[in-house]
């Protein structure tokens, strides 16, 4: 830090607050963790002043012996750690490794795919009738991914997203009564629509969700299934998630973050069949700039931990603990989503169980030392900015060695938080879905017992 002070010492006290707060306060974040020292070395060095466009072997650099040796390590790792055909390790995120995975099945899928009209004009400025008019030229493809609301991601086919731009998409959802995905609804969807990519993966589903019956489904309609499992790819990896939950032998074409609960830098990977390899390795220069060879070392680094016996101990325990964590909830009168969690995610409707927006209740347990987020549940009544759902995640708490024993604890600070807080008005006196209303003794309280844990 003294090196990055003597430059610019905000950055170095930035740098230096940030270690304080994820050490001080409990990071519930489902998609966050904390990389080992190995993995963040590996990240912080002189691998990211090289270029290497190209793929191991066949750059368009001279002299990138060292960034050949990285990515091909990290290649190696993931293909046997996850039992693939061909690994990709240069997406810089989850956003890029799906957009390389879009562009790999609209090239190997579509007859004579063409961006002509973005190359020649600013993307930006295109208008919906330019987006209409370049999805004809790809035939106007179709995508069917899970909705935002039951806890798919941005990326599976939403306006805000390029996905949702490049695609005629539609969407399937969870059963309301349930709360799970309802396969049979997904089938009649998808034999009415008839997409070319099904998209399974969420960011926000707390249950399991079955890639046999996916893949299935995909064969019956001739679409090709992706599965996105960037939340709970460490689970995969651990060997928690086997058979017909594990969704490499289901899927012709999976991505993922590394970040999140697989545990390595912040990056982005596609695992796919050797009939997809040829366009999936074409990410760079379609989607991607150059690689980051220091990411891709620190990806190495990473899936090397995940290889380790020690890791299917530790995936293992974030579904232990979030399941001790769903019923200590639950114990004390919250209301989850699905009635509990299969995997690394809870989802509270803090509305129902607390009279709440998700914007309160994440403020409310910030202030108590708790890092949580909103999120949308099915049918939100809130929308999609108040929210009426806290998602909580034990991927970093079980890095820190929290057990079931803690989570039950966990539960009742965030129960004592929720229960203490009282909607707040805006300015004028009415009734507000932004503002909350805690007293600072049980902030403070809570926040000392956070930081001892
Ligand atoms: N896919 C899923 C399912 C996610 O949850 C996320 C991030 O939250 C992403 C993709 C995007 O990852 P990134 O932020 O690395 O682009």
């Amino acid at each position: 830090l003294e090196v990055i002070r003597a430059v610019e010492p905000r950055v170095a006290d930035a740098i230096g607050q940030e270690v304080a707060d994820q050490r001080e306060m409990l990071k519930l974040i489902a998609s966050e963790n904390y990389a080992s020292p190995a993995t963040l070395l590996a990240m912080g060095n002189w691998f990211s002043d090289k270029y290497a466009e190209g793929t191991v072997g066949r750059r368009f650099y001279a002299g990138c012996r060292n960034v050949d040796t990285v990515e091909a390590l990290a290649a190696e790792h993931a293909r046997e750690l996850f039992g693939a055909e061909h690994a990709y390790a240069q997406p810089h995120s989850g956003i890029d490794a799906n957009l390389v995975a879009f562009w790999a099945v609209l090239a190997d899928r579509v007859e004579a795919p063409a961006l002509v009209k973005a190359g020649v004009r600013n993307v930006n400025d295109l208008s919906e009738a330019d987006w209409a008019e370049l999805r004809q030229a790809f035939g106007n493809q179709r995508m069917l991914g899970m909705s935002l609301d039951a806890g798919g991601h941005l990326t599976h086919g939403f306006r805000p997203n390029i996905s949702g731009k490049m695609f005629d998409q539609r969407s399937y959802g969870t059963d309301p009564a349930t709360g799970l995905i309802d396969y049979e609804a997904l089938r009649t969807s998808a034999r009415e629509f008839k997409p070319l990519i099904i998209v399974a993966g969420y960011s926000a589903y707390p249950r399991l969700v079955n890639f046999r019956i996916m893949r299935e489904i995909a064969d019956e309609v001739g679409a090709t299934l992706m599965v996105d499992m960037a939340h709970f790819a460490g689970l995969v990896a651990g060997k928690v998630l086997t058979g017909d939950f594990d969704p490499v032998p289901h899927a012709q074409i999976v991505t993922t973050t590394t970040h999140k609960s697989l545990r390595g830098p912040r990056g982005g990977m596609v695992l796919c069949d050797d009939s997809l390899k040829d366009q999936v390795d074409r990410g760079c220069p379609m989607v991607l700039g150059g690689p980051l060879p220091h990411v891709m070392a620190a990806k190495a680094v990473a899936l090397a931990e995940a290889r380790r016996p020690e890791f299917r101990d530790y995936a293992q325990a974030v579904v232990d603990n979030s399941r001790a964590l769903a019923e200590g909830l639950m114990r004390r009168g919250a209301t989850l989503v699905t009635g509990g969690s299969d995997n690394h995610i809870n989802l509270i409707d803090v509305a129902t169980s607390y009279g709440l927006t998700g914007r309160q209740a994440e403020s409310a347990l910030l202030d108590s030392g708790i890092v949580t987020n909103r999120n949308s549940i099915p049918a939100d009544p809130n929308g999609a900015w108040y929210t009426s759902g806290i998602r909580i995640g034990t991927p970093a708490l079980t890095t820190r060695g929290l057990g079931t024993a803690e989570m039950d604890e966990v539960a009742g600070l965030i129960d004592r938080v929720l229960t203490t807080t009282e909607p707040g008005t805006t300015a004028k006196g009415a009734p507000s879905k932004a503002q909350h209303v805690l007293d600072p003794k049980v902030a403070d309280e809570i926040s000392r017992r956070a930081t001892d844990l």
